[in-house]
């Protein structure tokens, strides 16, 4: 058995899955695996992503669980090592990208790493430091108003130096567009000038390339999906990898109903459950106030999906606008908001695959698909091919083989919930 040559720790699952799903893309066998496995069985595979749900959990929490990660992909035998956050750069003030990338860095013995959550064919760019979402800079996009980790300041040296103690510095658009080779002479310079991490600038896919190139090496990457686009060539030029086949991404059928499930608030989301809506198709709303006072609203959730299910799939959706988010934080607390929603969500995901034959789950948001997959006690992912950039069909290993498609908040297009379900496995 061949050991693996990239091990990935994800701070949230659909992370995890869009991470994945690149490296699939780049001709490589990917193993996704729910937590940090208890044995070390892994299946033939170039690439191991350990998907946690460490994003919005205390520090602490978050490096201990970061660094179990890390012991069990040294001991698989890895030799580079990606730690993935979001292309939004997901984090509040205290972090976790900063700790966690101290924590890793420091059991690797490694002095310099790159950050860079660039995502050019989702729409986030990175230029002289500065996160744009599309159009508009990150502090202006949707996700100035996330329930979770509300994303005030674009500018990344700024947010990671605010959360460690190393120094951040920057490889502005000038160097990347010159090419790998001088992305690794920056590099150099910015380590003699005791600089730990650097924001990277990236404006497109060929901008990627060439830092994944620049990456050769490393012992540790820090970004988005984005900059795992130029790491398959770097083994194969290594003789490490063989050549791509098309078969990395066929998944067996799964034959079973299906459900969308929704706990994203984000803009895309949001168009996404309108769209739906507006097509007639069955949706169910849960509101966090309801779900407040007790599980009368879960049950009656399950008991309309499982008649509606007889003749189409269904929506049920926490998904709100920012205003009603805000009216539920405030009543409820962040925190208990956000819990309640996640956990009502994956206890109707768990009872309608246990008792409505649903076997094909879509889930939008990130922590959202974090419980779910948690309640359907899945313990890894096959990965196949993308429904949209960063959101895959996968398998899960559970008690019985469960389709799911777990899709961050801002991904895909307005029609992905339709488009999903009609190219099933
Ligand atoms: P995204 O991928 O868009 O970040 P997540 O699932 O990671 O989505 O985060 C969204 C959070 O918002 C979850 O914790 C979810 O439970 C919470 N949430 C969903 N609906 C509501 C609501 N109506 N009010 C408050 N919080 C909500």
């Amino acid at each position: 058995m061949s050991k693996p040559l990239l091990g990935c720790i994800a701070d949230d699952f659909t992370g995890g899955t869009d991470l994945a799903s690149t490296l699939v893309r780049g001709g490589m066998r990917v193993v996704q695996v729910i937590g940090v496995p208890r044995d070390l069985n892994i299946a033939d595979a170039d690439a191991v992503v350990i998907a946690l749900k460490t994003r919005t959990v205390e520090a602490a929490q978050a490096v201990k669980e970061s660094l179990d990660a890390l012991d069990w992909l040294e001991k698989a035998g890895c030799e580079q090592f990606f730690f993935k956050y979001c292309s939004t750069f997901d984090s509040t003030p205290e972090g976790n990208i900063g700790p966690v990338a101290d924590a890793l860095a420091s059991a690797l013995g490694v002095d310099f790493a790159i950050a860079c959550p660039a995502f050019p064919e989702n729409g986030r760019t990175i230029y002289k430091g500065y996160l744009y979402v599309g159009d508009v800079l990150l502090s202006e996009s949707g996700m100035r108003n996330h329930p979770l980790t509300p994303m005030s300041d674009a500018n990344l040296v700024r947010v990671l130096q605010s959360q460690t103690q190393a120094k951040v510095g920057a490889v502005h658009l000038g160097d990347v567009s010159r090419g790998a080779e001088a992305i690794v002479a920056k590099f150099e310079q910015l380590r003699q000038g005791d600089v730990k991490y650097a924001i990277v600038d990236a404006v497109s896919d060929a901008d990627l390339c060439q830092i994944g190139r620049a990456l050769m090496g490393h012992r540790l990457i820090t970004g988005g999906s984005g900059v795992a686009m130029g790491l398959p060539a770097n083994f194969r030029d290594a003789g490490k990898l063989s050549a791509p086949t098309s078969s990395a991404a066929k998944l067996p059928r799964v034959e079973g109903r299906s459900i969308v499930l929704s706990g994203s608030c984000s803009l895309a989301t949001n168009a996404q459950v309108e769209a739906w809506k507006a097509s007639s198709r069955p949706a169910f709303k849960l509101d966090p106030l309801e779900l407040a006072k007790g599980d009368e609203t879960i049950l009656e959730a399950v008991e309309w999906a499982t008649q509606q299910l007889e003749s189409a799939p269904v929506l049920i959706y926490g998904s709100a606008n920012p205003d009603e988010v805000k009216r539920a934080q405030r009543e409820l607390g962040v925190e208990k908001a956000g819990s309640l929603m996640e956990r009502a969500l994956a206890q109707i995901a768990k009872t309608l695959v246990d008792g409505a034959e649903v076997r094909k789950v879509v889930v939008a948001g990130g922590e959202t698909s974090g419980a779910v997959v948690k309640a359907l006690d899945v313990k890894a992912l096959r990965i196949g091919a993308p429904i949209d950039p960063g959101v895959p069909w996968t398998i899960g290993t559970a008690a019985v083989p469960l389709a799911l498609a777990l899709k961050s908040g801002n991904f895909g297009t307005e029609d992905f919930f339709e488009k999903a379900l009609r190219c099933a496995p």
